[in-house]
């Protein structure tokens, strides 16, 4: 088996010298921001609880970029969040910045591409590079049962890191597949856009936990 490298990028990352160039600018105009690649946040419990691997796309300017957290500080966490709480993947009072309360239960949370992109729209070419931390973020978690993907760049990310073809599993909102042992479920990305232009509801949200928490089983 060939060995694979670390699960996280350093935090001065070089690999896209696009997303590299766009934090070192934010650094410039934002000195007290994290600017930074955002590494995976999981149950302080300890690797092996985690169950439940959720992968994003990118880290929001103003979201992730600015806190350090994923999905922490911008609105598609409130509504991550909150389902998390909902189905007992999470606890304690998520207030949108990382000294909150909030935990994470079997659980972890991390992007398919953990720089800032500009537009929030990263390139093939960068997606393809990150997933080499991708990939050993997977392996990290010895007891990973499940991965939700939100929306298509992480979908397709995923099936490719764990060795799947994409035109043999299809993003699809609810749709699950078994790849590498694991099972892996999709949404819509919780975005302001998505939930504003009526794409993504709350409880087509909210659908897709409560499958994943009947895959796991009671919390
Ligand atoms: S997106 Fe990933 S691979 Fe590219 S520079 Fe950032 S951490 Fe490195």
């Amino acid at each position: 088996m060939p060995s694979i490298g670390p699960a996280e990028p350093s935090p001065d990352c070089p690999l896209c010298p696009r997303l590299h160039g766009f934090i070192a600018e934010w650094r410039r105009k934002e000195p007290h921001w994290f600017n930074a690649p955002v590494p995976t946040w999981a149950d302080a419990a300890g690797d092996d609880k985690v169950e439940l691997l959720i992968v994003g796309l990118a880290p929001g300017l103003r979201g992730a970029n600015r806190t350090g957290r994923p999905f922490t500080g911008d609105y598609a966490g409130d509504l991550l969040y909150s389902t998390l709480k909902r189905f007992g993947f999470a606890r304690g009072e998520f207030k949108a910045r990382p000294d909150d309360s909030l935990e994470l239960t079997g659980t972890a949370v991390t992007n398919a591409v953990r720089c800032v992109p500009p537009e929030n729209k990263p390139v093939g070419a960068e997606i393809n590079t990150c997933r080499r931390f991708l990939v050993p973020t997977m392996a990290r978690f010895a007891n990973l049962r499940a991965i939700v993907t939100l929306g298509l760049v992480s979908h397709q990310s995923v099936v490719r890191a764990l060795g799947g073809r994409v035109a043999a599993h299809p993003f699809g909102h609810g749709a699950q597949a078994e790849l590498g042992g694991l099972r892996v479920f999709s949404s819509y990305h919780c975005s302001r856009y998505n939930t504003n232009t009526g794409r993504l509801t709350e409880e087509m949200f909210v659908d897709v936990f409560g499958e994943v928490r009947a895959f796991l089983g009671a919390d």
